[in-house]
C-alpha cells in the first residue's frame, strides 16, 4: 500500500503559516473539582490553599485548576506529570468524557464546553480519536471487526468498512492479523489495533492516555518510533499523556508539565531540560539519561585542523606537528570528508614523495549532526580517531572527542568535574 497516495487517509498539510493563524486546540482556564461544592473548593484555592489542604478540609479534589495551553496543528503535545497530577482528567475534558467545572475548550475555534450531546457526538466522530493504556478491545470480535467497529456505528457499509479496516491494519503493521482474535495478540499488537481503531474515523486529533505505558520497554520504544513515523506520514495533532520523561522528550514537540492539577511549565524538550522552571521539574529532569537527549552537534568542536587533499603530504605533516596530533582529517575543496591520514603514513609518504590520496584511510566512521550520544559513544569506543560529524552532503561539520562527551554529560548533570 502506498500511504502518500492513499485516498482514505489524507496527509494534513504542514503549513507553517496556518500554524500561527489557528490553533487546533485551545484550553482556557480549565478547572475541574471532584465533589459537591466546587465553589467552596475554589474559594479555598483562591486563599492559597494547596490541593492536599483542600482535600483535608472538604474531601473535595481539585483535579484541575486554571489550566491553559494551546496546541498547534501537526504538533505532538505531551502532558507529563506524576500519577494523580490531573493528566487523564484533562484529556477526558477535551473529549468531554469528564465535564469541566469551568473554563473553555476550543477545538478548531469552537467551544465544546457548551455543546449538547448531538454536537458532541459529531465532534468526537469527526475530529477525535482516543487511545487508552488498557486496550479496551472487544474480546469476541476479530481484530478487523474491532478496527471497523467505529465505522459500523457510523453506518458505513460493510464493504467500505472492511476495506478501510484492512488498510488501517496494514498501516500499523498488522496486515496479516485481521482474522485473529484479540486474545491471540501480544500487548504491542493489541495497542497497534487500538491505534488503527482510533484512526478509523480519520480524526484530526489523537488523544493518547499512557498508550504505551503497559508495554515492555523494548516494544514500547518500537511503538514510539512507529508513532513518530506514522505522524510523519499523517501529520495529525496529538495530545499524548505520559508519566515518563524519556517518552515525553522523545515524542513531544512541546511538553506541559503538570503538578497537582496545574500546569507548571510548558516548553520544548530542550527548553525544559535547559531551564527547569522549578524544583519539581528539576527533579523530573534529574532522572534523564542525557545520552539520549544530547546530539553530536551539541558536543562537537570546529573541525580544525583539516588537510585539503590537494595540499599534499608535507602540509599534512606540518599540521600534525604543529598541533601535536597523530592524525588529521582530509577534505576536498568543498569540505567533503575524504578520510583521515595518520602521522606514520604521512611521514612515509613524504619520504617516498607520495600524495595524500594514496595514504588516506577512507573507512572512518561518521555520524550525522543529530546522532545521539548513545550512538556516538559506541562508535567512538571502537575507533582510534575522533568522530567526524558530516551533513547529508558528506561535508565535515565538526569533530567529537571522547573527553567532550564525558564533559558534556558531567556539565548537564550539574556535577562538573573539570578534570575529565
Ligand atoms: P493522572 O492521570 O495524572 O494520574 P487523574 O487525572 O487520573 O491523574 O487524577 C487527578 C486527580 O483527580 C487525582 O487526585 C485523582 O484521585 C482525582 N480523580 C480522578 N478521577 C476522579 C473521580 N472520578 N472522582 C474523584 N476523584 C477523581
Ligand atoms: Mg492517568
Amino acid at each position: 500500500m502506498k500511504l502518500e497516495g492513499s485516498v482514505i487517509f489524507k496527509k494534513l498539510p504542514r503549513d507553517e503559516h496556518s500554524r500561527s493563524l489557528q490553533t487546533t486546540i485551545s484550553v482556557e482556564g480549565l478547572t475541574r473539582v471532584f465533589g459537591k461544592d466546587p465553589e467552596k473548593t475554589l474559594k479555598l484555592r483562591n486563599t492559597g490553599r494547596s490541593k492536599e489542604e483542600i482535600y483535608e478540609e472538604t474531601k473535595e479534589i481539585l483535579a484541575l485548576y486554571n489550566v491553559s495551553f494551546e496546541v498547534m496543528p501537526g504538533e505532538i503535545f505531551v502532558l507529563m506529570g506524576l500519577s494523580g497530577s490531573g493528566k487523564s482528567t484533562l484529556l477526558r475534558c477535551i473529549n468531554r468524557l469528564i465535564e469541566p467545572t469551568s473554563g473553555r475548550i476550543l477545538i478548531g475555534g469552537e467551544d465544546i464546553v457548551g455543546m449538547n450531546q448531538d454536537e458532541l457526538r459529531e465532534i468526537r466522530r469527526r475530529k477525535l480519536g482516543m487511545i487508552f493504556q488498557s486496550f479496551a478491545l472487544l474480546p469476541h470480535r476479530t481484530v478487523l471487526d474491532n478496527v471497523a467497529f467505529g465505522l459500523e456505528i457510523q453506518g458505513i457499509p460493510e464493504e467500505e468498512r472492511y476495506r478501510r479496516g484492512e488498510e488501517l491494519l496494514r498501516m500499523v503493521g498488522l496486515g496479516e492479523h485481521g482474522a485473529s482474535m484479540p486474545s491471540q495478540l501480544s500487548g504491542g499488537m493489541k495497542q497497534r489495533v487500538g491505534l488503527a481503531r482510533a484512526l478509523a474515523g480519520d480524526p484530526e486529533i489523537l488523544l493518547m492516555d499512557e498508550a504505551f505505558s503497559a508495554l515492555d520497554p523494548l516494544i514500547r520504544r518500537e511503538m514510539q518510533d512507529e508513532l513518530l513515523d506514522l505522524q510523519q506520514r499523517l501529520n495529525r495533532t496529538i495530545i499524548f499523556v505520559t508519566h515518563d520523561l524519556d517518552e515525553a522528550l522523545k515524542l513531544g514537540d512541546r511538553i506541559a508539565l503538570m503538578r497537582d492539577g496545574e500546569v507548571v511549565q510548558i516548553g520544548t524538550p530542550e527548553e525544559i531540560l535547559a531551564n527547569p522552571g522549578d524544583a519539581y521539574v528539576e527533579q523530573f529532569v534529574a532522572g534523564v539519561d542525557m545520552t539520549k537527549v544530547l546530539s553530536a552537534s551539541d558536543v562537537m568542536r570546529r573541525p580544525e585542523p583539516v588537510a585539503r587533499c590537494t595540499a599534499g603530504s608535507r602540509v599534512a605533516l606540518h599540521l600534525m606537528e604543529e598541533h601535536d596530533i597523530g592524525s588529521v582529517f582530509v577534505v576536498d575543496r568543498e569540505r567533503r570528508l575524504k578520510g583521515i591520514v595518520t602521522l606514520d603514513d604521512t611521514l612515509e609518504a613524504v619520504r617516498a614523495g607520495r600524495g595524500l590520496e594514496e595514504i588516506v584511510i577512507t573507512d572512518v566512521p561518521t555520524v550525522a549532526p543529530d546522532a545521539s550520544l548513545t550512538d556516538i559513544i559506541s562508535l567512538i569506543a571502537e575507533s582510534p580517531y575522533p568522530m567526524a560529524v558530516v551533513d547529508d552532503d558528506s561535508r565535515l561539520q565538526g569533530l567529537v572527542f571522547r573527553g567532550a562527551i564525558l564533559g558534556a554529560l558531567a556539565r548537564k548533570r550539574g556535577d562538573v568535574d573539570e578534570s575529565t
